[in-house]
């Protein structure tokens, strides 16, 4: 039987960094053991978002994980849509479902999908793998890293493309790379007011570069010390 995870998806965000396009929020039960952010710095654990992601916890706002796969399927063919402002894959925060992500990756098909994940890669393969499958069907999952040695390593893995928290120090047209000699694209809808992800695009391809966040937010202080 599917797990229903309680999801929303909103056609048309508000969100100036991801500009006017669908977005999803997945129940907070979702986010991983794995992920040092989880009640600990995360950018979405304050704010209006926060507000927004507890009533999907709460199962106030969106439905079904086999509704909104509905709706996914629906969209327009090369249509750029982030899965997740908030929440990760579904899973029961150790390993990925298998079942409901393959949904998801059918839906997606012919669609521009892309997320990241805090799922343990490394050492879970039954999460390696099907991160790499999805990756291969077009449903682009950004590996998401705590620090610079955190994404070498899971570049090395070569299942996906790579994200990583940068600290809250970092200028965006800094010219970084990771100790392992990979180049750093900061965010440019961190540091410019003209580019959002509706015009950039970058999180949802195959790609060398890592894509890096400086930290943010009230939060800053926690994310900044993960990301050191
Ligand atoms: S790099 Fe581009 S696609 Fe990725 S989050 Fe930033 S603006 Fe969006």
């Amino acid at each position: 039987m599917l797990h229903n995870y309680q999801v929303a998806l909103t056609l048309k965000s508000r969100n100036t960094k991801t500009g006017p396009i669908p977005v999803s929020t997945t129940t907070y039960s979702t986010c991983p053991d794995a992920c040092p952010l989880r009640k600990n710095g995360c950018y979405a654990g304050n704010g209006p978002l926060f507000l927004f992601w507890q009533k999907v916890t709460d199962q106030n706002v969106g439905g079904s994980w086999q509704a909104f796969v509905d709706q996914i399927a629906k969209l327009k063919a090369k249509t750029l849509w982030r899965h997740n402002q908030a929440g990760d894959l579904p899973g029961n925060r150790v390993t990925i479902d298998k079942k409901a992500l393959l949904m998801l990756v059918k839906a997606n098909m012919g669609k521009l999908g892309f997320t990241y994940t805090h799922y343990d890669v490394i050492n879970n393969k039954t999460n390696r793998n099907l991160v790499n499958q999805a990756n291969k069907d077009g449903f682009t999952i950004n590996l998401s890293a705590n620090n610079l040695a955190h994404a070498d390593k899971l570049k090395a893995l070569n299942v996906g493309p790579v994200a990583v928290v940068l600290p809250s120090s970092v200028q965006g047209n800094q010219k970084l790379t990771t100790p392992n000699g990979n180049k750093i694209v900061v965010c440019p809808a961190t540091y410019r007011d003209d580019v959002s992800c509706k015009s950039c695009g970058l999180c949802a391809m195959q790609r060398d570069a890592i894509v890096g966040f400086p930290a943010h937010g009230v939060q800053v202080k926690r994310a900044d010390k993960i990301a050191a």
